[in-house]
């Protein structure tokens, strides 16, 4: 996957030389961004933006452009600079550690990682964090090495990621169940059902993705799931991205009701 945006020296290196390059510029099939940057006609436009900024697509939307699941709210164009590009005294995104020199319009998603640990809140970022980890089916630690020296607060952030995670809003859900004190089993086997998403107590919970797109296969399977999971004394609860998103609170007040240890005495 490209970007459609390239440095001289990366064309250089795919075997257009200075000449080559002038060329394609007069009869417009490849655009001058600023000096030492081209993009083809069709290449992605917040790429091109950043670049003609002077600096690279980095921060949320690097992540978001590696495919990576973000939460709503980070919607402008992340800029990040070089230290030689900050002298100019643009805006961009403020990130953890040495700048960089700018060798991509985009980022990769170690360094992306560092710029978005400032701009997005640690929820969201953490959540980020999951993302990448189960995309590139990474350990912490590995991607802890690719990031180099993190400061302490980052390091403690990736202490609540989990790489299993399938999706956001499983993040999500996990992250403020336990920072509302409940207990929460990750990924759980469970027999004749499978895995399911997240476990509290009898409770089980199944968080469905915005994109997840419901096949026949898949519905059927999940009321199957549902039937075994009751027979074995399991309460299964469905959540949704706008549950997650939009309405939260009232997931949470369901959960609460749930798993209150007197509930069966309340329903005498
Ligand atoms: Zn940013």
């Amino acid at each position: 996957m490209s970007t459609g945006v390239f440095s001289a020296a990366e064309l250089r290196r795919s075997g257009f030389d200075d000449s080559d390059v002038r060329k394609e510029v007069r009869v417009g099939s490849l655009i001058r961004l600023r000096a030492g940057w081209y993009a083809i006609p069709t290449a992605d436009p917040a790429a091109m933006h950043a670049v003609r900024m002077g600096g690279a697509l980095g921060c949320v939307s690097a992540l978001r452009w590696h495919g990576l699941w973000i939460a709503p709210g980070y919607e402008g164009v992340h800029v990040r600079f070089s230290k030689h590009g900050k002298h100019t005294r643009r805006p961009g995104c403020q990130g953890y550690g040495a700048q960089a020199p700018v060798a991509t319009a985009v980022d990769p998603v170690a360094s992306a990682l560092k710029y978005a640990a400032k701009c997005m809140s640690a929820e969201d970022w953490i959540t980020a964090c999951d993302s990448a980890l189960n995309k590139a089916r990474q350990t912490v630690s590995g991607l802890q090495d690719e990031m180099g020296p993190i400061p302490k607060k980052m390091h403690l952030l990736m202490e609540k990621c989990d790489r299993n995670s399938q999706s956001g809003t499983e993040s999500l859900t996990r992250l403020r169940l336990r920072a509302a004190g409940f207990k929460v089993i990750t990924q759980p086997p469970i027999p004749d059902v499978g895995r399911v998403d997240l476990r509290v107590g009898r409770l089980l919970i199944e968080c469905d993705s915005k994109d997840h797109h419901t096949s026949l296969a898949d519905y059927q399977n999940d009321r199957r799931r549902d039937r075994a999971a009751l027979r074995g004394g399991w309460l299964t609860m469905r959540i949704t991205y706008d549950d997650v998103l939009y309405g939260w609170d009232g997931v949470l007040d369901d959960v609460r009701a749930i798993t209150r240890p007197d509930r069966h005495r309340i329903r005498r």
